[in-house]
């Protein structure tokens, strides 16, 4: 009897997983090795499933790739957004809001806080419209469903967490 083996390429989706990692993210082999180590070092995983599993994986590589395409969005509006701040604000804080319906991650604050240090420090309505953006949109992402497999304590802890962490940053 034929027991076909496939694998599946799981990505730890995120603000640092690299650009060859999100390619790959979702994608079926025949064989393991066709999946060499990420030279980057990655986080990731590779499912072995048996063929009458399949049509579910596809599935599954449906969705994955929507999250890899979304975190490449993500990156392009928040670089874009940092790269306008200080010469047109209104423009970069509608691509920074637009950045945030895909994800918020604080790291990625820091960046842009270290970024343009200089145009913030001189520009306090500037932080407090940016510190409004940031925390609206990081609460609104412990709301989502993906979060909430977190147990609630949890949840409430990193919310919070991220939001004095913002105030902190951007004050
Ligand atoms: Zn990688």
């Amino acid at each position: 009897m034929l027991r076909k083996t496939y694998y599946q390429f799981y990505a730890n989706v995120n603000y640092r997983t690299c650009p060859r990692c999100l390619a790959l993210h979702g994608r079926i082999e025949a064989h393991e090795d066709a999946f060499p180590p990420c030279p980057d070092g990655c986080q990731y995983t590779i499912v072995p499933f048996s063929r009458k599993e399949l049509s579910h994986h596809k599935e599954q590589r449906r969705a994955m790739r929507i999250a890899a395409q979304n975190e490449m969005k993500r990156r392009e509006l928040f670089n874009r957004g940092i790269a306008l701040l200080g010469e047109d604000n209104e423009q970069a804080i509608s691509l920074l809001s637009s950045s945030t319906r895909y994800d918020l991650y604080i790291p990625e604050v820091e960046r842009l806080v270290k970024a343009k240090g200089d145009v913030l420090r001189r520009d306090k309505a500037l932080r407090e419209r940016l510190l409004k953006v940031f925390v609206q949109a990081y609460s609104d992402k412990f709301g989502w469903r993906r979060y909430e497999r977190l147990p609630e304590p949890m949840r409430i802890a990193r919310e919070r967490e991220g939001i004095r962490r913002l105030r902190e940053i951007l004050a």
